[in-house]
């Protein structure tokens, strides 16, 4: 019996790559023999023709499956909605955009099948082609968050990977609302096998991530896998006390010794600008970690579906 492979694509607004990726994706599906395909393709709640344009991809071939969402519920819930409906032994998971080369395929597939990895992750060795403060910002992000959490994100892997049908079924018993999936995949752990290749910029389309967007989405990363900023948040409330307690002891000994000659309003303003700030920030802080869990307590669905092909089920 031949295997199953099924790729998952996640799609929003991408009706000018799609074909392209349906051409790369077929060629490499036929020269690897060895492996049967399925192709599931996931929209994201798309405002252009993407769904007609998987629609017609479905009816002509047979492999081809798509999901649509009722609207956008962003990448990570169209990657776990493909992860559930995929039936396949290995399952992989691409952008639509080309930016995930299919010609790696064949390759990662040999590692996990003749070297017994369990899962194959890419990274970009390059960041060509990116504005320069964006992989600035990148680079300390994974500097920060390899810093504070025990989940280990490597800088530059993509979500890019090919994976066995244990790790996915590890990955979908991961219940919690708040995916960020760099870090459950790491989190799940089994061996990885990562392989580099240089960055490809997209074909066509735009990208739909700001910047502003990649601050939140890194927020997200760190109050997901780490709960050191709360941490640290205490011990500066610690540290503010220490100092407050030295000026104290000291300013009562210069009354003591000096006299009180009324002095030193601006230092006392700038005192209490600075220790306000601190205590805003830290409430910020706890405040990011109450907020997430309280969307975990209300149990809401990742995300939404409005149709499906007929034959396509969850299992
Ligand atoms: N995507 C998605 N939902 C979203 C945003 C993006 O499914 O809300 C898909 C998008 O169609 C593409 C992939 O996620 O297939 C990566 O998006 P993009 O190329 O914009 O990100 P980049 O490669 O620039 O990081
Ligand atoms: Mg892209």
């Amino acid at each position: 019996m031949k295997k199953l492979l099924s790729v998952v694509v996640s799609c929003y607004n991408e009706e000018e790559a799609i074909p392209y990726f349906y051409d790369e994706i077929i060629k490499t599906a036929d020269d690897m023999k060895d492996v049967n395909f399925e192709f599931i393709f996931v929209n994201d709640g798309s405002k252009d023709k993407t769904l007609d344009i998987l629609k017609d991809l479905a009816k002509k071939d047979k492999r081809v499956k798509f999901v649509s969402f009722s609207r956008n519920f962003g990448k990570e819930a169209a990657m776990m909605a493909g992860l559930e409906y995929a039936n396949g032994d290995y399952v992989t998971l691409m952008d639509a955009d080309l930016q995930d080369p299919p010609k790696l395929l064949p390759e990662m597939y040999n590692y996990i099948v003749k070297d017994g990895y369990d899962c194959v992750g890419t990274r970009r060795v390059t960041r060509k082609g990116e504005p320069p403060i964006r992989s600035f910002f990148a680079r300390m992000f994974y500097k920060i968050i390899n810093r504070i959490s025990k989940v280990e994100m490597v800088d530059g892997a993509r979500d890019y990977r090919l994976m066995t049908r244990q790790m996915v079924d590890a990955i979908l018993s991961l219940k919690e609302y708040n995916r960020y999936s760099k870090g459950l995949f790491s989190f799940v752990g089994f061996n990885t096998k990562w392989i580099e290749y240089e960055n490809v910029e997209r074909v066509a389309g735009e990208t739909k991530w700001s910047f502003w967007k990649l601050l939140v989405y890194a927020i997200e990363g760190i109050t997901a896998f780490s709960t050191v900023p709360l941490v640290i948040s205490a011990i500066v409330g610690l540290l503010f006390c220490l100092i407050s307690f030295i000026m104290i002891i000291f300013i009562v000994f210069k009354t003591l010794i000096f006299g009180d000659p009324t002095s030193g309003w601006p230092s006392l303003a700038c005192i209490i600008f600075l220790v306000s700030g601190v205590q805003l920030f830290s409430i910020g802080v706890l405040g990011q970690y109450l907020a997430k869990t309280y969307l975990e307590t209300k149990r809401r669905p990742v995300y939404i579906i409005k149709e499906t092909d007929k034959d396509l089920k969850k299992d």
